[in-house]
């Protein structure tokens, strides 16, 4: 539980709010204190700006500095503009009108044109020069267009203000603390809500994969979201299918092998039981019978090895450029005393322009083969079988039709199917497992073509025949 999502989640929404107050708490001290600066700062310059005129007035009267401490100390009131100042004579006439002392935490530095000082209210500075940093500070004072010295307004003890400041940080922390707090409790009762609506489809998909590793493939989730978390129960959903459908064509295939290697081997044993107890006679006739069983069950093992290989993806080709109109008639002639049997017409048809195809013609050649052998099993006497080719756009496609008996319908597709015979009985007579058409596939697709079966209707037949048809990629 401690390294719960829930609790994953949950830290981290307390993170970014911790995070977020301590981001806006700095700022806020730092724009608070910023601001403060600049406050004090407009307020000594303001200071010096409404002294720079009464100063002015007395070294137009006085011509020099002589005297301005005593002018300073007696007369200047801090922020009071000294209206009525100019014609005064000397020192002290008129002055006590609108001046008095400066307020203790305010220092009055007053530069000469030079740049010495010839009043500082603190009594430090006064008869030093001042560097040109210092005097940039300063406000300068001019009579009749000349440089008459330069005023500097300090603010030297700021705490009144300061601590009004601190007050205000403190209050403005105080309520951003709170509020992160209330946040905070609110974040973790919604993330609660919240992250429990991730968590718990996540627990229901974590207890099905379990039991899926368990073996019960059955287990399934409801997919209530159209998010992310229900395209992943979705696709759970899927693979649980997958997994099932695989068990269940796993468990066809087994009980289909058994079977159908258990029909031959019956047949065998029951001979040979025969035999031993002198029912059977072991003859040439019935020796032929176990004969032909034992290649039946070899053929079977063979093509059920194939189709493995195929469809594991195993198979090895050995393609080469063959040229399919002296390939595929060659095909058909091993076919023509059975055909001639039957009385079945057996046609050969291409286009003109057919190019040629690079394939393992030992495999195409069972496809083919597998095809015609087919169709002349399901073919009745004096049907008629056509094997053509032709050129498409960037294949070539390989047909083998014929009058037949056709498939229904419905059992098209199922022809490609392992083991799969629209009548078992008749295929069992004639020997067939069901597994020639699924190995057709596999060998098809190994060279990157399809096949499919039609089953068109013939004018002039009553039943519809069989087509089926695969197609090779035209490689040059
Ligand atoms: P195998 O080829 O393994 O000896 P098979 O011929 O029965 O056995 P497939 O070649 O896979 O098996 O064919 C599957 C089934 O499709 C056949 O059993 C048959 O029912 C049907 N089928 C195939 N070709 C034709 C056809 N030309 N006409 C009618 N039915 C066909
Ligand atoms: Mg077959």
């Amino acid at each position: 539980m401690r390294n719960s999502l829930l609790f994953k989640l949950l830290g981290a929404f307390l993170l970014v709010i911790v995070i977020g107050g301590l981001i806006i708490g700095f700022s806020t001290w730092q724009a608070t204190r910023s601001a403060f600066l600049l406050y004090t700062t407009r307020v000594s310059q303001t200071l010096a700006e409404t002294l720079v005129t009464p100063l002015a007035e007395y070294y137009k009267v006085n011509e020099s500095w002589n005297g301005v401490d005593l002018y300073i100390t007696a007369n200047l009131t801090l922020g009071m503009p000294m209206m009525g100042a100019a014609g005064q004579g000397a020192m002290g006439h008129g002055m006590g009108q609108g001046l008095g002392k400066p307020s203790p935490n305010q220092r009055i530095i007053l530069a000469d044109p030079g740049g010495v000082v010839v009043h500082d209210s603190a009594n430090i500075l006064t008869g030093q020069p001042l560097t040109d940093d210092q005097l940039g500070k300063g406000v300068p004072i001019s009579v009749s267009g000349q440089l008459a010295g330069t005023l500097i307004v300090v603010q030297e003890d700021a705490s009144p203000l300061a601590s009004a400041a601190a007050t205000f940080l403190l209050s403005v922390n105080r309520s951003i603390l709170v509020a992160a707090m209330t946040a905070s409790l609110i974040a973790v009762l919604l993330g609660i809500l919240l992250f429990r609506q991730i968590t718990a489809p996540l627990g229901k998909l974590k207890t099905a994969a379990g039991a899926i590793s368990r073996g019960d493939l059955s287990q399934r989730i409801r997919v209530k979201t159209n998010d992310e978390l229900g395209d992943l129960g979705l696709a759970f959903n899927h693979m649980a299918d997958d997994l099932q459908n695989a068990q269940t064509q796993r468990r066809r295939m087994i009980a289909d092998i058994a079977h159908e290697l258990r029909t031959p081997l019956t047949v065998v044993q029951a001979n040979l039981e025969g035999m031993l107890d002198g029912v059977i006679p072991a003859d040439s006739e019935h020796l032929a019978i176990l004969h032909e069983e034992s290649l039946l069950l070899n053929r079977l093992i063979s093509d059920l090895r194939l189709l493995s290989i195929a469809e594991s993806g195993e198979l090895v080709l050995e393609k080469q450029s063959t040229d399919l109109s002296r390939f595929l008639p060659g095909l058909l002639d091993k076919f023509k005393p059975a055909a001639l049997e039957k009385s079945i017409r057996l046609e050969y048809h291409q286009d003109s322009d057919l190019p040629s195809v690079i394939i393992d013609s030992d495999r195409i050649a069972q496809v083919v083969t597998n095809l015609v052998a087919n169709a002349l099993n399901y073919t009745p006497e004096k049907g008629e079988i056509k094997l053509s080719a032709s050129a498409m756009e960037n294949e070539v496609r390989v047909s083998v039709c014929d009058n037949g008996s056709g498939i229904p319908a419905g059992e098209l597709p199922l022809v490609f199917e392992r083991f799969y015979r629209v009548d078992k009985s008749r295929a069992r007579k004639s020997g067939g497992s069901g597994l020639g058409l699924a190995i057709a596939r596999q060998l098809v697709e190994a060279h990157g073509g399809h096949i499919k079966a039609d089953s068109p209707v013939y004018e002039d037949q009553s039943h519809p025949g069989t087509c089926i048809s695969f197609s090779l990629p035209n490689i040059k």
